[in-house]
């Protein structure tokens, strides 16, 4: 859960770094985190940018938890409930929140990133500004509901968008070029 709020807007190495930092200071608990000095918390998340307003919202997520009982408490309750309620706290949108379901929760619920936005529309399946809750739709209904599928699949969309179909993509080293009405065109613009 800390991951997903840290993983805003940065790579997941700086997440990482934020991570190692508030394990060292043995911090990396919800009442910890509460607790913590907020410059201080802020000091532990530098590595991942954005530092104070992440120390912001990991605050604000750690008090819901511990309003709501705790961790355990919380995996008791229906996705959709689930979901509502974490939308509802401050700093998490509907990206964040799915990834808290999916890797934290393990629900079935399909997390739509950039990188999916940007793959998908090169593909030609997707216009790439589609509302996020169609895109989700789209996938959970296409894909059917599982966990473990939801969870290794937006893995893989995560590393094609790293390192192949990145902003300017290298369509030579990518499987899907035969299938992919962008590739030519960035293979023209490359050539
Ligand atoms: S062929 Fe190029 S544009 Fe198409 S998905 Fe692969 S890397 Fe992206």
């Amino acid at each position: 859960m800390v991951g997903a709020v840290l993983t805003q807007n940065t790579a997941w190495t700086n997440v990482e770094k934020a991570i190692v930092n508030l394990k060292q200071a043995k911090a990396l608990s919800p009442e910890a985190i509460m607790m913590a000095h907020p410059k201080r918390l802020a000091t532990w998340l530098r590595p991942s940018g954005y530092f104070n307003i992440k120390a912001r919202r990991l605050k604000a997520m750690c008090r819901w938890v511990v309003q709501q009982g705790g961790v355990r408490r919380l995996a008791k309750r229906a996705t959709p409930e689930l979901r509502h309620a974490l939308l509802g706290v401050h700093g998490i949108g509907p990206e964040t929140a799915d990834d808290i379901l999916l890797y934290a929760f393990r629900r079935p619920v399909f997390v739509i990133d950039a990188y999916t936005r940007r793959i998908f529309a090169r593909l030609g399946l997707i216009t790439g500004d589609e509302p996020y809750e169609t895109l989700r739709s789209l996938f959970e209904n296409g894909l059917g509901s599982s966990a473990p599928l939801f969870n290794e699949y937006h893995a893989l969309i995560v590393i094609h968008g790293k390192e192949v179909c990145r902003k300017r993509p290298l369509c030579g080293n990518c499987p899907l070029t035969d299938e992919c009405p962008s590739a030519v065109s960035y293979k023209a613009a490359e050539d």
